[in-house]
């Protein structure tokens, strides 16, 4: 049966343009190379626990805000979210002292100025420029830390402003303000949780898009998109099935979509090349633990430790005996009832370097010396979490971690990427992408196009849905 449309991955930017298409009438058809769907947004279950892979907060979910309305036209309103604390969603530990970033533009400028008076004008002009979010025509070529350096005096200022970044690539070469801005600003006007897994969210896509007809088929890798006429006319999948349609929107990395058309006259060469270099962001390794019951207060925000104040430095990672790591984020899950967390997520970022020589294993098979090295790297995060979570070590039932193979393994992430690829400042129109393809009716969505984190992709799908709408 020939769809209407066909997406090729169910991560959030696949879901996201299903659900739309298929409440606009379309027949869509969803192909996932995982059992499970979701791509960063899956969770899993071990005993009573669900855990998430790559989801924690999203910010900028009130009314009137850009998530609230993305999420409104996507039905993920009704999700029991839950507001972080307005005092300080995020609390930033640098070296001995922790700094508290407050929700709402004002209130994060008085708490910060209260530590930093000197610098009280800059905050005004930061967060003028974070409510504002100029256009990418007018910030596209600005470099964040160049930035951030011309508008702050005192480095400990910069440091705390851009700690709590984790959740993009911190790299003092390449990383445009444009990107700084936007994943930055909704977590200041506003900071969630889900009172739950980001297996909801996938959930209630999911649920949409069945309800309006749509299908969702798991276990189907896509491994070429045939082309007829300068147009494609079907995928063919691993396992030989082949699926027809008009159109077909691509949720994966670029790099591999166009991987699928090798021999396409429609892409130049040249594109070929250019998407070919780029790089990709780096990855992480994840900490998953399990608590024993009544052992740590829930905390109602995240925190960031840093060893050193050098947030942008790349991050040192120490293997060996004495295995360390020199910064971590630590989140935690809303209870279901009472005062005390079961579940808390320990994250830094793990250079490829560190996996590479197992690049050439399978999940469940890496070996001793690769569940050593986890191991280690695992508790690394666990000693710097101390800092700020006196005894957690003790508070551990069970662990379970992920290195950037893993996320390689299961999403087929370039090197385990978790934003996928790298925006540079100093050739911003290069590392963008548009929704539409020089194949009239083959789009992109997802992280890999403007902005990663569920607003930037949610706003991506939006222009692609609109694309595929006037076609
Ligand atoms: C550790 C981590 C923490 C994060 N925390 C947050 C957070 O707290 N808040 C936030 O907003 N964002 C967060 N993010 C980012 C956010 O999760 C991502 O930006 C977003 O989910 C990416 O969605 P996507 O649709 O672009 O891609 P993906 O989720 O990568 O989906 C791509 C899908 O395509 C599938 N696929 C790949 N190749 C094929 C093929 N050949 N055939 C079929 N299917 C294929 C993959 O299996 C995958 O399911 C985090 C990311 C990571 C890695």
């Amino acid at each position: 049966m020939k769809r209407d449309v066909i997406i090729v991955g169910s991560g959030f930017g696949g879901l996201a343009c299903a659900r739309q298409l298929a409440q606009a009438g379309r027949r869509v058809l969803v192909l996932e190379r995982q059992a499970q769907l979701g791509g960063c947004l899956q969770s899993f279950r071990r005993g009573d626990l669900s855990f998430d892979t790559g989801f924690h907060y999203v910010g900028g979910l009130d009314e009137g805000q850009q998530l609230h309305d993305l999420f409104s036209e996507l039905g993920l309103l009704h999700l029991p979210w839950h507001r972080l604390d307005p005092n300080g969603f995020d609390r930033v530990t640098i070296g001995e002292e922790t700094f508290a970033l407050a929700q709402g533009f004002q209130p994060f400028v008085e708490t910060l100025a209260a530590r930093f008076p000197a610098e009280r004008e800059g905050l005004q002009r930061f967060v003028k420029l974070l409510e504002e979010l100029p256009p990418l025509a007018e910030i596209g070529g600005v470099n964040a830390y160049d930035y951030l350096c011309s508008t702050f005096r005192d480095p400990l200022l910069i440091n705390v402003l851009s700690a709590a970044s984790m959740k993009m690539e911190l790299r003092r070469e390449s990383l445009p303000l444009f990107t700084f801005a936007h994943v930055f600003s909704g977590f200041i006007k506003s900071s969630w949780r889900l009172r739950g897994d980001g297996g909801l969210i996938v959930q209630s896509l999911a649920d949409d898009i069945f309800r309006c007809g749509g299908e969702l088929l798991c276990n189907t890798e896509v491994q070429e998109l045939v082309e007829r006429d300068g147009r494609i006319v079907c995928v063919r999948c691993t396992n030989g099935e082949t699926y027809e349609a008009d159109i077909f929107i691509s949720d994966v990395n670029p790099q591999l979509t166009y991987r699928w058309i090798p021999a396409s006259q429609r892409v130049k060469p040249m594109l070929r090349r250019r998407v070919e270099a780029m790089e990709n962001t780096i990855g992480m390794f994840t900490v998953s633990l399990a608590l024993k019951p009544d052992a740590l207060r829930y905390f109602n925000h995240n925190k960031y430790v840093y060893r050193h104040p050098n947030v942008w430095e790349p991050p040192c990672v120490t293997l060996g005996e004495t295995t360390s790591v020199d910064r971590v984020m630590i989140g935690c899950r809303v209870p279901e009832s009472g005062a005390f967390t079961r579940q808390v997520d320990l994250i830094t970022p793990l250079p490829w370097d560190v996996c590479a020589p197992w690049a050439d294993t399978r999940v469940g098979h890496r070996g001793e010396d690769y569940r050593q090295m986890k191991r280690r790297l695992a508790e690394a995060c666990v000693a710097l979490a101390e800092q700020v979570i006196p005894g957690l070590g003790e508070m551990v039932l069970r662990s379970y971690t992920s290195t950037p193979l893993t996320w390689r393994d299961y999403t087929l992430s370039p090197q385990g990427s978790a934003y996928g690829l790298r925006k540079d400042c100093s050739k911003i129109l290069l590392t963008l992408f548009s929704p539409r393809t020089s194949i009239p009716n083959l789009f992109l969505t997802g992280q890999s196009l403007m902005v990663h984190g569920l607003e930037g992709v949610a706003m991506t799908a939006r222009e692609t849905v609109r694309e595929v709408v006037r076609c």
